[in-house]
C-alpha cells in the first residue's frame, strides 16, 4: 500500500483551506496532520471530526478552550496562539504545508514553514511583501514554494511542458470583477454588497474586494514577477470576464500556450498537491461550443488605479510593497465599515505610498513595523480607532 504523506493546512477554515480538504478527501494520498484557523471554530470542529488530525490550533485562546470542551473525547490535540499554530504545522509527520491564511498574518508562518517544509502557498501577501526573505530561506533550506493561485499555477503548468524554451511574455487574466463594463460614474457609489458579488469565483471577503478593484491582479503581477524569471514589462494583464483562460505564455517564436478550464480553484490546488501526476477528478469539462467566445479587454486604469499603484510600488521596491498591502488591507476594512467609499481605497493607498519613506531590502521587523505604521497612519487620518479594524470579520459575516 502507498504510504500517505503528511499535510498541514494553515487557515483551513477559509475558502482555500476548505477546498484543499475537499481535494484531499477526493484524491487521497495525504493524511491530515494539522489544521489551524483564526476564529471559526464551528467550521474547524467539523473538519476535526471529518479528518481526525493529530493537532488543531485556534489563534484565540478562549475559542480554543471552548473547542477543547466541545471535543473532549477527540484524539486531536487542540492548542491556541499563532506560535503553537506554526509549531503543529512543523511536526515531523508533516511533509507539506498549505498556507491558506489571508493577509500579512501569513508572512511569518510562510517564513517559518519554509525553513523546514515544502510550502503550497495561497497567501499571496507573503510573496508581495517578503519575497526576498522567502528567497534567502529557500536558498538555505532547499525547500520548495508551490504557488496555488490559478494564474501562477497555469503559468507553471505551461512552463513545465516547455522547460527549455525562452519566454517572450506572459499574460495573466482578470475576471474584471463585477464592474469592469460599468461607466466610470458608476464607481462613485459602489456598495459593499455589489463589490462582494463576484461573477465567476467564490472566495474570501478580502480577495473578492481586491478582485473588484483589480488590486488582486496588481498583487498577481508582483507574484509573477517574483516567482518567474521575467521583467515587469513581460507581464501583461487582460480582462477576460468568463475566467476560462487563466494565463497565456508566449514563447520567443511567437507561439502562445494558454491554460483553459472552468473556473474552479480545486483544479489548481490539486495540481499544487499532486503534480507531476494529473489525477482524474469530478470537475466538469469545459464546453467551448456552449461558451461560444473568449473575450479579452485591456483594463481601464481610470477605473482600476490599483493596478497601476501595484506597478508603482514594485518599482519603488522594499517596504513600498508592504505599504501597498497594508494600505489596501486596512482600506478594505474601512470600506466594509462604511467609513470610506470604494474609490477611496486606491486614494488611501496612493497617499500612503507618497508619504512613507521606503526601506530597501527590509528585515521581517522592518516589514511588520511599516505595516503597523501604515495602518496607524490611515486610521488617524480618518479618525478611526485602530482597534476597531480587527472587527472586520464580524462585519464581513454580516454582509456576505
Ligand atoms: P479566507 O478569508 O476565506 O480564509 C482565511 C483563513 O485564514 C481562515 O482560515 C482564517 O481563520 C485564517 N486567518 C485569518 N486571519 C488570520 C490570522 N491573523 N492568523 C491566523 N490565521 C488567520 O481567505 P481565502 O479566500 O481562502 O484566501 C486565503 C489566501 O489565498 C489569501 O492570501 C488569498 O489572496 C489567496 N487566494 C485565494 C483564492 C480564493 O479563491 N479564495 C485564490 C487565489 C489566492
Ligand atoms: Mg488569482
Amino acid at each position: 500500500m502507498e504510504e500517505l504523506k503528511g499535510l498541514a493546512i494553515a487557515g483551513s477554515t477559509g475558502s482555500i483551506g476548505r477546498q484543499t480538504l475537499e481535494v484531499v478527501k477526493e484524491q487521497g494520498g495525504y493524511r491530515i496532520v494539522a489544521l489551524t484557523c483564526n476564529s471559526r471554530i464551528d467550521i474547524l470542529k467539523q473538519q476535526i471530526i471529518d479528518f481526525q488530525p493529530d493537532y488543531a490550533a485556534v489563534t484565540d485562546e478562549m475559542q480554543a478552550e471552548q473547542l477543547k470542551r466541545e471535543l473532549a473525547n477527540s484524539r486531536t490535540k487542540i492548542v491556541s496562539g499563532i506560535d503553537n499554530a506554526i509549531d503543529i504545522c512543523l511536526d515531523s509527520k508533516v511533509d507539506r504545508v498549505v498556507n491558506a491564511i489571508v493577509g500579512i498574518a501569513g508572512l511569518r508562518p510562510t517564513l517559518r514553514f519554509l525553513e523546514e517544509k515544502d510550502v503550497a502557498l495561497a497567501n499571496k501577501e507573503s510573496l508581495v511583501t517578503g519575497s526576498h526573505l522567502i528567497q534567502q530561506i529557500k536558498k538555505k533550506s532547499h525547500k520548495k514554494v508551490i504557488l496555488i493561485d490559478s494564474e501562477h499555477n497555469a503559468i507553471h503548468q505551461i512552463i513545465r511542458a516547455n522547460p527549455d524554451h525562452e519566454i517572450r511574455n506572459i499574460t495573466i487574466t482578470a475576471s474584471g470583477g463585477p464592474f469592469w463594463d460599468k461607466d466610470i460614474h458608476f464607481f462613485d457609489n459602489i456598495t459593499v454588497e455589489q463589490a462582494l458579488n463576484h461573477p465567476t469565483w467564490k472566495m474570501g471577503g478580502r480577495i473578492t474586494i481586491d478582485s473588484a478593484t483589480l488590486m488582486n491582479k496588481g498583487f498577481e503581477v508582483i507574484e509573477a514577477y517574483r516567482a518567474f524569471p521575467l521583467t515587469l514589462e513581460q507581464i501583461k494583464v487582460l480582462i477576460h470576464p468568463t475566467s476560462t483562460v487563466h494565463a497565456l505564455v508566449e514563447f520567443v517564436d511567437g507561439c502562445t500556450f494558454a491554460l483553459l478550464s472552468k473556473p474552479d480553484m480545486k483544479l489548481h490546488i490539486q495540481d499544487a498537491l499532486y503534480y507531476p501526476a494529473r489525477p482524474t477528478n469530478n470537475l466538469p469539462s469545459l464546453n467551448l461550443a456552449e461558451l461560444k467566445k473568449l473575450e479579452f479587454i485591456e483594463p481601464d486604469l481610470q477605473k482600476f488605479p490599483c493596478l497601476e499603484l501595484a506597478h508603482v510600488a514594485v518599482k519603488m521596491g522594499g517596504t513600498a510593497l508592504t505599504v501597498l498591502n497594508a494600505a489596501d488591507e486596512v482600506s478594505i476594512e474601512l470600506f466594509f465599515m462604511g467609513r470610506i467609499k470604494f474609490m477611496d481605497i486606491p486614494k488611501q493607498i496612493e497617499k500612503e505610498l507618497i508619504i512613507t519613506p521606503t526601506i530597501q531590502n527590509p528585515s521581517y521587523t522592518d516589514i511588520m513595523e511599516t505595516d503597523r505604521q501604515t495602518r496607524t497612519s490611515i486610521c488617524s487620518r480618518l479618525n478611526v480607532p485602530l482597534r476597531t479594524i480587527g472587527q472586520r470579520k464580524a462585519l464581513i459575516k454580516q454582509v456576505v
